[in-house]
């Protein structure tokens, strides 16, 4: 497949047209099946400021029940994703707790994450009451993080009221075994989503493009698995290879493999709203792939 930007070169006027023009096909499918209007989030983990719009950490909170433990140290994270969460065991007190005190200070919801066990699992059970609890009493917006979630935490979790589960699908054998250091295969993800299913937990699955060092190698895969099963929405994001980690120096997939990817995940799934998420290139790369996810008829960035 030709490559037609790489960060860093040049940006040639072709390739400058080909971003600034709406892809035909998948806009007018997101015209048919959604009003005319796109959705803009500021980034849950980053303190941002422009002249129209300001994001507070303190309104949506990541929690980690594990604190910065995690068994799998996988080569795109390490457990660095757990060090800008709040970490629940070095907290005096329950996780009900510390959503209380959250919502003191202004938030409205939380998001309940951890490292995982070799299983890829958050050891979310212990938690349960405190998340009905914080339903319950505080009304506050929970999304969890849950991993793999085995038949025992799904049915738990639909007792909880969530607004969602937000978990990676991955389609590639090899992603899942050199990039996770798990013992899994693709079959394993599609069982979470029918398991998630059959509770009738709303799910938000996401595909991270180039999760294989920078290569599309699954993504096509998950894309197909997961339009076999109800979403509440499918999130894009694209590896951004983070200090510290095992893909610090790779590079992300090209503007091309990426468009690609959102105009046909827009065909697969021309009624399900797709997010592009904030984990993404930054820099000149960034302001063109949310051009063309704009143009390839995307719900919000
Ligand atoms: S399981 Fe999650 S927290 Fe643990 S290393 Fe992998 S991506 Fe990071």
């Amino acid at each position: 497949m030709d490559v037609l930007y790489r960060p860093g070169e040049p940006m040639p006027e072709a390739v400058l047209q080909t971003f600034d023009t709406p892809v035909l096909k998948s806009f007018e499918i997101r015209k048919e099946n959604f009003p005319d209007e796109i959705t803009f989030y500021g980034p849950g983990l980053k303190p941002h400021k422009t002249s129209e719009f300001s994001g507070s950490l303190k309104e949506f909170v990541s929690i980690s029940v594990t604190g910065n433990n995690c068994a799998l140290n996988c080569e795109h994270c390490n457990t660095k994703m757990l060090d800008n969460m709040l970490d629940l065991p070095s907290f005096d007190g329950s996780l009900f707790d510390m959503a209380k005190n959250l919502q003191k200070n202004g938030a409205k919801g939380v998001l309940i994450s951890g490292g995982s066990n070799i299983q890829n699992q958050v050891p979310l059970l212990h938690h349960i009451e405190d998340m009905k609890q914080i339903r319950t009493e505080l009304g506050m917006v929970i999304r969890v993080h849950p991993g793999l979630p085995d038949e025992k935490t799904c049915e738990a979790l639909a007792d909880v009221d969530i607004d969602g589960v937000m978990l990676d699908i991955i389609g590639d054998q090899e992603t899942i075994t050199d990039v996770y250091h798990l013992d899994a295969s693709p079959s394993d993800y599609e069982a979470v989503l029918d398991r998630l299913g059959r509770y009738g937990i709303p799910v938000i699955p996401h595909i991270v493009l180039g999760h294989y060092f920078g290569k599309m190698n699954g993504e096509w895969a998950a894309l197909d698995i997961i339009k076999k099963y109800p979403l509440k929405t499918l999130v894009l994001v694209i590896l951004l290879p983070l200090t510290g980690t095992g893909m610090e120096s790779v590079m992300p997939p090209s503007l091309e493999e990426i468009g690609d990817f959102f105009e046909t995940a827009r065909l697969s799934l021309p009624t399900t709203p797709i997010l592009l998420g904030c984990a993404r290139p930054l820099g000149s790369m960034k302001i063109k792939i949310d051009q063309m996810a704009i143009n390839a008829g995307l719900n919000g960035i």
